[in-house]
Order: structure tokens, then C-alpha cells, then sequence
């Protein structure tokens, strides 16, 4: 398989180095010798434990999976698993194969003669497949199967998987192929069509972090829990990268001669700190763009890298939608984050949430393409702040709908309603206190309440027939809903009539209207016994 792209396969300097004075590289070193040691693919082992035990094995294996997931370590296990004779030299395939026959030793070290392995990134043309299909004929030297291993197998030239097509097509009893890939989608259908298919899985975070810490222990070194994590975030599903880094943070930790930190961690990987996210974060949603900035600029001195704060940027939006569905705080996440993060879930909507999204996804690609990152950075976060404060595209068909001026959304956060007028009228009142569901006290206030004024924030009633009990449920509802103190006045003036009696008094003029309208009084003519049982206003349904 290849190296990896970011450098990140040699630690900076060697340490501890072994008996033979030979320092290999943690990610060899702990490459697993046996299907058990094979984290997070318990599925694709149970199938291929059936398949030998039942001895139903295609001719070809076709591995997938992310760069570091297991393919090739996957591919010498099942040519161990094909091959090993056991420790007495008696036994056939096994899903457990032994690790100390003859078979298993020489495949663990990469030099048993009939397991050949194949790099396609460079050897991909029509002659290295025709060097290849011109040996399958020959039996295996001493093993029970001769086994091409062939990866990156995605890389070879349309001739090559031609050539490759034909043998695959008949392939002699004595050989298998196992082919692996990281970019299934460019393998001929006819050639995924004649092999047994395998999708390795990204390994969870969890059991990348556990991994590492087991190697950890082994290497008898020490690391903090939050530093395993970070790694284990950062090698995203592959235990290779995921063990690379490790190396380089016990090589850096060895020479600062203490444990792995997260700090340390963190510098090496140019991540910003959840705390510092969380400021940033909290700043944009609040339109603070001078805070905003600073704390950027904050981080960036400290080494962090702008597309790095963008994204993690981005995973604090992803994580508040997720809280907004109410998905349960990840493992390890800090008391103080989760708080966080419902706070915000309660104050952003969704569309505010997709929109965040999106703008500062546009941000992190533009400032990958940037020439100047911290600017396009800066650019980037402040052109989410504007365009947060801005009312939503719905919000802004609402309010032209209703008539009021769209100048006026609240600044403080995306979509955040704009705080209501105070209530005109009390009928107004009750019908904000219905809205906040304070159904009970607005129905008591409704059919009991006679108004003699209503001057915010004082409302001066009559005392005939008003429960003693009313005025102070009421205020204390109002304070509640309105977040103001008012207060109900009682006074022994008479009043006017309740909202319930009004009510009732427009309804009967209402029906009485009703009756007497041509077309209904034309109806009672024609049917005596009719009875008016409800009507239906056009304007009401409208309203
Ligand atoms: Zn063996």
C-alpha cells in the first residue's frame, strides 16, 4: 500500500529501538497477526469464517475499504487462514490459523514464495498481469494455495484488467486472488462480478482509541485519554494513520520525557481546543465579529490552521443539529459541551443550522484554494455574521406576507424571532397568553374578567364576580409569558361586559344575521322543520 500522502509513516526520530537494533514503525510493528487482533470488522470475519469452515471459498476476494482500514493485513490473514498446516503440521484452513507453522511465519514475514504480492499503483500494465497469469499455471511450490495478493488493484490499465479477466474467468484449482482497493467504483463490473466481495468498515473512533491505547501500554509509554481520542478522531476510521501519528506524539513526548498530552496532540495536529471552538462559535451566532475575529486571530498564532477552525467549525454546527434531535452527548464529551451545545440547539432553528452549514462550507473550501488562508478565513467567518444577522429567506416571506418592515430582524441570532410588540388591546393579551399555552388562567380570565381599563402595564378590573384568587394566577402567568411585571387593578366599578359575554352576544347577532339573509330565509321557506345548525364565513376563513 501506498505511504501516506501526508508524511505522516516515519516518526521524526527513532527510539527504543529493538533487539536488532532495527526500529520499525508502530503501525508495522502492531499490524495483526490474527483475525482477533482485526478491530472493527467482526462481520466480514464471521462471513469468512463461515465460508472456510464450510469450504465454500470463491477463487477471488475483493477487499474495500478506506487507505489504513485492514486490506492488506485482511489479505495475508486469509492467505494464512488458506495456508497454515497447525503447529503439527496436520491441519487444514482455519479462520484461527496458528502464527508458528512453516506457512504462517513465512506469510507473517512476507517471503513465502507462493504468496506474491503485488503493488498495481506500479505494476498495472498488460505485461505485469501476462508475468503474473503466465505463472498461475504452475502449481504452488510448498503451500496449499498460491495467493496473489494485488493492490491498489483499481490502478491497473484496461488491457491489464483484461488480461487479469481471463484467468479470473478459469482460474485453476490451486490459486486464489485477492484484490484490494480503495476506489471500488473504477473496477470493470466484470471483473467485481467473479469476486467474493468484502467492504471494510471504518473503524469507530472508540475502538481506534482503545487500539491506541493497548499500543500505548505495550510500548510502555503513557498518553492522556483526550489524546487518544484526538488521534483516534483524526485518523478517521483508519488504524494505520491513526497509528502513525501516535508514533510521532510518543517520539515528540519521549524527548519532552513525559506522557502523551492533549495539548501536545493538539499542536501536532493543528487542531484548535473545544473551548476556544466553543467562543468562536458562540461569538459568530451572537453578530460579534470584533470578538469573532480576535479569537481567529487567537488561534491562528497559536499555530492552529484556518481550514483546521473551519472545520471544526463545521462539526459544532453538525453536533447542535444533532443535539436539536435530541441524539444523546457522545462518549468522553465534556460536561461544559454539552451544555453548549443544548443551549444553542434552543436557540437556533433549523434553517438557521443548514444555513451555518452551508456558508461555512463554502468557507473551508474556499480558504483550501486560498492564497492567503487566514484572510479568506477571516472573509469567510465574516460573511456568515452578516448574512446570520439577516432574517431567513421563510422569515422574510412571513413577514412581507403580514405587512411588517423586513429590516428588522433581531441581530442577536439567526432567525431569532424578533421580540412582539406589547399586547394592544386585553383581548391581545389573552391571546398571547393562549399562544404560551396558559390556556387555563386566559379561559378564567376570558369568562370572568370586566374590564374597566387597559393602560400597560396596569389592567383595571371590577371586583364583581372576580375570583380572589384571579388576579395574582393572572400577573404571575403574564410574568411568565411576557417576561414583565404587570399588575390587574381591582376596583368596584361595574365594568364592561366579559370577552365571553361579548362573544356570545356577536355570535347571536351573527346567526340572527345569518337567518335573516336572503338566501337562508329563502331556504327556511322552502324547508320548515330546518334548523340553523352552524355557518361558515368566507371572511373568517380567510382571516
Ligand atoms: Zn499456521
Amino acid at each position: 500500500m501506498s505511504d501516506s500522502p501526508l508524511g505522516l509513516d516515519e516518526p521524526p526520530q527513532p527510539r527504543d529501538p529493538n533487539a536488532s537494533g532495527v526500529y520499525r514503525v508502530l503501525a508495522r510493528k502492531y499490524r495483526p497477526q490474527t483475525f482477533a487482533q482485526l478491530i472493527g470488522q467482526d462481520a466480514m470475519v464471521q462471513t469468512l469464517g463461515n465460508a472456510i469452515r464450510r469450504d465454500r471459498l470463491a477463487h477471488a476476494f475483493l477487499l474495500t475499504g478506506v487507505r489504513g482500514v485492514g486490506k492488506t493485513s485482511t489479505a495475508r490473514l486469509i492467505a494464512k487462514a488458506l495456508n497454515c498446516i497447525g503447529p503439527g503440521g496436520q491441519g487444514g484452513p482455519t479462520i484461527d490459523p496458528c502464527g508458528v507453522c512453516e506457512p504462517c511465519v513465512a506469510i507473517a514475514e512476507g517471503r513465502h514464495v507462493d504468496v506474491i504480492e503485488i503493488d498495481a499503483a506500479s505494476h498495472n500494465g498488460i505485461d505485469d498481469v501476462r508475468q503474473m497469469t503466465d505463472a498461475v499455471r504452475y502449481a504452488a511450490v510448498s503451500a496449499r494455495y498460491k495467493m496473489y495478493i494485488i493492490d491498489e488493484v483499481h490502478m491497473m490499465t484496461k488491457p491489464a484488467f483484461n488480461a487479469l479477466l481471463k484467468t479470473l474467468e478459469e482460474p485453476p484449482a490451486h490459486v486464489k486472488f485477492l484484490l484490494a482497493t480503495t476506489e471500488v467504483d473504477k473496477i470493470p463490473v466484470t471483473v467485481l462480478s467473479r469476486c467474493q466481495r468484502f467492504d471494510l468498515r471504518r473503524i469507530p473512533a472508540e475502538k481506534l482509541a482503545a487500539h491506541f491505547g493497548d499500543v500505548v501500554t505495550k510500548e510502555g509509554a503513557q498518553a492522556e485519554p483526550e489524546a487518544l481520542a484526538m488521534i483516534a478522531r483524526a485518523a478517521e476510521g483508519s488504524a494505520r494513520d491513526g497509528l502513525s501519528i501516535l508514533d510521532q506524539a510518543i517520539a515528540h513526548a519521549s524527548l519532552e520525557g513525559g506522557a502523551v498530552t492533549g495539548e501536545a496532540v493538539r499542536a501536532m495536529l493543528g487542531l484548535s481546543d473545544r473551548n476556544a471552538t466553543r467562543s468562536l462559535f458562540d461569538r459568530i451566532i451572537a453578530a460579534d465579529a470584533p470578538a469573532a475575529l480576535s479569537l481567529l486571530r487567537d488561534q491562528y498564532d497559536l499555530g492552529v490552521d484556518p481550514q483546521a477552525m473551519l472545520k471544526s467549525l463545521l462539526e459544532t454546527v453538525h453536533r447542535v443539529t444533532l443535539a436539536k434531535l435530541g441524539n444523546e452527548a457522545i462518549p468522553g464529551q465534556a460536561a461544559e459541551e454539552t451544555a453548549a451545545l443544548a443551549d444553542w440547539a434552543g436557540k437556533l432553528g433549523f434553517p438557521a443550522l443548514h444555513r451555518l452549514w452551508q456558508l461555512l462550507l463554502k468557507g473551508h473550501d474556499e480558504v483550501a484554494k486560498a492564497a492567503l488562508p487566514i484572510e479568506a478565513c477571516e472573509m469567510a467567518l465574516l460573511r456568515v455574521i452578516h448574512a446570520s444577522s439577516m432574517p431567513d429567506p421563510g422569515e422574510l416571506a412571513r413577514k412581507i406576507a403580514e405587512g411588517l418592515p423586513i429590516g428588522s430582524a433581531a441581530p442577536a441570532a439567526p432567525s431569532a424571532p424578533a421580540e412582539p410588540a406589547a399586547p394592544r388591546d386585553f383581548a391581545q393579551l389573552l391571546e398571547r397568553l393562549e399562544a404560551a399555552h396558559e390556556h387555563h388562567i386566559a379561559a378564567r380570565a376570558r369568562n370572568l374578567v370586566r374590564l374597566i381599563s387597559f393602560n400597560e402595564p396596569v389592567v383595571e378590573v371590577s371586583s364583581h364576580g372576580l375570583p380572589g384568587d384571579l388576579p395574582r394566577d393572572f400577573e404571575q402567568a403574564i410574568r411568565r409569558v411576557l417576561g414583565k411585571r404587570w399588575s390587574l387593578k381591582v376596583t368596584d366599578a361595574p365594568g364592561e361586559a366579559t370577552l365571553a359575554e361579548v362573544k356570545a352576544v356577536e355570535a347571536a347577532a351573527e346567526r340572527e344575521a345569518v337567518l335573516n339573509s336572503p338566501v337562508v330565509a329563502a331556504a327556511f321557506e322552502a324547508f320548515p322543520d330546518a334548523e340553523l345548525i352552524g355557518w361558515t364565513n368566507e371572511t373568517r376563513r380567510t382571516a
